[in-house]
């Protein structure tokens, strides 16, 4: 489906009630100014004041959808870009990755450590915090590449690779970072020396220290990336021999 990464969120909800909010208003303004003349028994004074209040009925529902909309499109967006990494990484397009919102966030109590857990294999699901960091880099002129967005592109990508069928998270993240380069470049367009050292910060964070980001990090499994490497290149050359067989 074209738009499957699309989700439903209170914003969403928000956002459709504020259209048709507006579209009364519009419609009421529209009656109201239509008839003013007709309505010859009124005071001038009155007939500005309720001109006025309904004027006012209309602009502020139409604030704020500007601003919700901005906000929502800006996830939805988000999304359609996590799920665009999502099916680069798996090579699959019946799949999706969904941008946890705020509210679910927030009442799951989730901590900023927790990244997206696979459900059903249908799809991944990424922490808000993460979400957000990319949705701000997508807004803004993409120069500076931190490594907070290092860490949301790494997250669905380890996801991605969840989703390939991959449970072993050791293997899981081996698999990630090696990709990490190339992903970034075909799908955001992120310079490979920048990526080179993102993944360089990252082979060298502390896997049992728990003030780390990802609960990955927390979990106290390690990944010895040189063995990891050897093993990965190892892999890709039986895959290569029996592919010229
Ligand atoms: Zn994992």
């Amino acid at each position: 489906m074209a738009i499957s990464w699309f989700s439903v969120g209170m914003l969403t909800v928000i956002c459709v009630l504020l259209i048709v909010v507006v579209i009364i208003q519009t419609k009421k303004l529209i009656v109201y100014i239509k008839n003013i003349k007709k309505k010859s028994n009124d005071v001038l004074a009155y007939k500005i004041i309720v001109l006025v209040c309904r004027v006012i009925a209309l602009i502020v529902p139409l604030a704020l959808i500007i601003d919700a909309g901005y906000h929502e499109i800006r996830w939805q967006y988000t999304q359609y870009v996590a799920t665009t990494i999502t099916r680069y990484v798996t090579g699959r397009d019946d799949i999706t990755a969904r941008c946890v919102r705020r509210l679910d966030f927030n009442l799951m109590n989730l901590p900023i450590s927790t990244v997206g857990g696979v459900a059903k294999k249908t799809h991944s699901e990424i922490n808000y915090n993460l979400c957000r960091i990319l949705a701000q880099w997508l807004m803004s002129d993409r120069e500076e590449v931190t490594n907070e967005v290092g860490w949301a592109l790494h997250t669905i990508i380890h996801e991605a690779v969840h989703l390939t069928g991959e449970e072993n998270e050791p293997k899981t993240e081996c698999k990630s970072i090696m990709m990490h380069e190339d992903v970034a470049f075909e799908t955001l367009g992120i310079d490979r020396e920048v990526s080179r050292r993102f993944v360089e910060y990252y082979k060298a964070l502390d896997y049992n220290d728990p003030t780390n980001w990802a609960l990955h990090l927390a979990l106290g499994y390690t990944v010895d990336w040189r063995e990891c490497e050897t093993a990965e290149n190892t892999e890709q050359e039986q895959e290569e021999e029996t592919s010229t067989e």
